[in-house]
């Protein structure tokens, strides 16, 4: 039997295993029974590791060495994180290369946050070894549709730390998609409402014929459950004081306990129109030295009064997203709910007040993505029988060529996984080296498109242009990741470079891309045509002058005399014609002239026009 490959959603919060079994995906429990992991390590004096529940219970005790939503700082430069390491109660550093890292007291040294998420990742993947009484090597996680390529590989990475070979890192909304089945629809448009502890995200994305898009993102990378639960905490810490005269804030203990007894609460007043939160012995009355017990009732009605902007904070976003994926509220065929903050009823109020009708209530929303995760390693192993193409490339990719064009490699709705291959040559000659710079755009002219970066391919032995053969390679992985090689295949001399594929672009982008250069269709077409046809011209100059240079002597001098005149005239024209007719024309006269000389050459030398000099493989760079 194939081996098993599990599904993770390693979240800001919790995270999440399951796996396959048969046609149905299962949430695997952990150690402690329960499906959601908390994303939250932590380090005891003993240098003792906890992960998971034993973990978040010392987050107020032992802040310092509490490191909780890690994922915050995956893949991320120091000075990018500043600001958001002020905001957690552990100490956020950089390393030596400059790195987010985590300084830990009780370890006594630097930790990355790939070392804590391999930790909860770790944990999980024993879980599923008991559950499922096999050893597990292979997983897909899933990461937010922004993840750049540097939180991408810091991800994989983890799950190297964790022992896990990483087969594919999955977008989350992708995941949430393929749990509810987009897939398998045509034609269908899904929003993503993601509610969870830290982040909000909404996505929008469409299905058809096996392959999933997505539309639109938007989100809050600082709104979820924990301001929640941070609003009832105030309000509870403010009654206290208030009847006390006591500060709770000063109390780390108290602290954690508030902070437990507010979650639990919130999560409570989803099922419930009331509830009562007791805390029995919360602290000491520093006047009187006697033990002080809180107990105070809270409706629901209450909680929704304390959290409705945050609510309608998240429809704002929402409403952006639509926007952005130019789409009305009536044209979303289905909403899926993601995050545990979406079991909160004033969000379902809010999403079926706005969409005019109920939420998409297919798939527990803690584990969606998970589930979507499982679906997707399942096909991996080949326990999922259709072929799930979940990415397309949104915009073509290629080259820079000689004259400022732009030659695709990949075109536009690609599915990815894809490699494809060309060779390309110098432009002159002894040319030692050649730009490679990677474009991506619909437009023929490479200035016109977007630039993903560029490098040169260096210590290339001279040669006359056209000889030296470079082969590019552009290779994007399944998970959107270019790798773009050039190689001399002369020398075996190569050199690569790694970018986004989808580099930054918003979808809004992407659109503007395809109308401009829809727009633009017939200008660029004259403008790719007169740079082709002077690119032939180039070469036909360089080939008749090489010839006339090196013999000379062999050919009568009216013959040498016409075909620097010819010459003369074909340069000025390719320096300033702008007329695709006119760089033609005197190309022909370039030819003619060449077939002159060459036919002179070879009746007198036996050498064929050409021979033992140019081979022209591939367009010049
Ligand atoms: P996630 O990041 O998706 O794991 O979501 C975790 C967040 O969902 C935490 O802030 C939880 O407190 C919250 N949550 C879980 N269950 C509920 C519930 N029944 N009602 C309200 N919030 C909940």
């Amino acid at each position: 039997m194939a081996e098993k490959i599990i599904g993770i959603d390693l979240g800001t919060t919790n995270s999440v295993v399951a796996v396959m079994i048969g046609d149905e995906p299962v949430v695997i429990a952990n150690q402690e029974g329960s499906r959601l992991t908390p994303s939250v390590v932590s380090w005891t004096k003993e240098k003792e590791i906890l992960v998971g529940d034993p973990a978040k219970r010392r987050a107020i005790l032992d802040p310092e060495n509490t490191v909780y939503e890690s994922k915050r700082f995956i893949g991320r430069k120091y000075e990018e994180v500043v600001e958001e390491g002020k905001r957690v109660s552990y100490r956020v550093v950089a390393d030596e290369k400059g790195d987010a890292s985590f300084d830990i007291v009780n370890l006594g040294r630097k930790v990355r946050p790939e070392e804590v998420g391999a930790q909860v990742l770790k944990k999980l993947k024993e879980a599923a070894e008991a559950y499922l009484g096999e050893k597990i090597s292979k997983a897909v996680i899933t990461v937010p549709a922004y993840f750049n390529e540097r939180q991408r590989q810091a991800t994989k990475d983890a799950g190297k730390l964790a022992g896990l070979e990483v087969l594919r890192i999955l977008n989350e909304p992708t995941a949430a998609a393929l749990a509810y089945g987009l897939d398998k629809k045509s034609d269908v448009k899904i929003l993503v409402y993601d509610f969870g502890g830290g982040t909000f995200d909404v996505s929008i994305l469409e299905g058809g014929e096996g392959v999933i898009e997505v539309k639109a993102t938007a989100g809050d990378t600082h709104l979820g459950g924990a301001n929640i639960d941070e609003r009832i905490m105030e309000w509870l810490i403010e009654e206290f004081r208030r009847e006390t005269g006591v500060d709770l804030k000063r109390d780390r203990t108290a602290l954690q306990r508030l902070k437990e007894a507010s979650e639990q609460a919130k999560k409570e007043l989803s099922f419930k129109l009331e509830t009562e939160i007791n805390l029995p012995f919360i602290t000491i009355d520093p006047s009187t030295n006697q033990p002080l017990h809180l107990q105070k009732r809270l409706t629901r009605a209450r909680l929704e009064e304390m959290i409705r902007d945050l609510v309608d904070r998240t429809m704002d976003i929402v409403k952006k997203a639509l926007e952005d994926a130019r789409l009305r509220p009536q044209e979303i065929d289905d909403v899926v709910l993601v995050g545990g903050s979406t079991r909160i009823p004033l969000v379902q109020q809010k999403i079926r007040d706005f969409f005019g009708k109920e939420a998409h209530k297919g798939v527990n929303p803690d584990e969606v993505v998970a589930v979507g995760a499982a679906i997707q390693a399942g096909v991996l192993s080949g326990e999922v029988k259709e072929i799930l193409l979940v990415d397309v490339t949104p915009l073509s990719l290629g080259v820079e060529t000689y004259g400022g064009v732009m030659t695709v490699l990949i075109p536009r709705n690609t599915p990815i996984p894809y490699r494809k291959c060309e060779t390309f040559t110098t432009a002159s000659d002894y040319q030692t080296e050649v730009e490679v710079h990677v474009l991506q755009g619909e437009r023929p002219m490479a200035r016109d498109n977007k630039s993903l970066g560029k490098f040169y391919l260096t210590g290339i032995p001279p040669a006359p242009r056209g000889v030296p053969k470079i082969e590019v390679c552009f290779d994007i992985d399944v998970d959107g990741i270019l790798h773009v090689t050039a190689r001399d295949t002369g020398t075996g001399k190569e050199q690569s470079i790694r970018v986004q594929a989808s580099s930054g672009l918003t979808q809004e982008e992407i659109e503007k891309m395809l109308k401009e250069a829809q727009l633009h269709e017939q200008e660029d077409k004259k403008k790719k045509e007169l740079v082709e046809a002077k690119n032939q011209l180039d070469q036909h100059i360089y080939n008749l002058e090489k010839v006339l240079k090196e013999s000379r002597d062999k050919i009568p001098g009216d013959v040498v005399s016409e075909g620097e005149k010819v010459l003369e005239e074909a340069k000025k024209v390719f320096a300033s014609s702008q007329d695709v007719q006119e760089v033609r024309r005197v190309t022909e006269k370039v030819l003619e002239t060449a077939g002159k000389v060459g036919g002179y050459l070879y009746q007198h030398t036996s050498q064929k026009p050409g021979e033992g000099g140019d081979v022209v493989e591939g367009k010049p760079m």
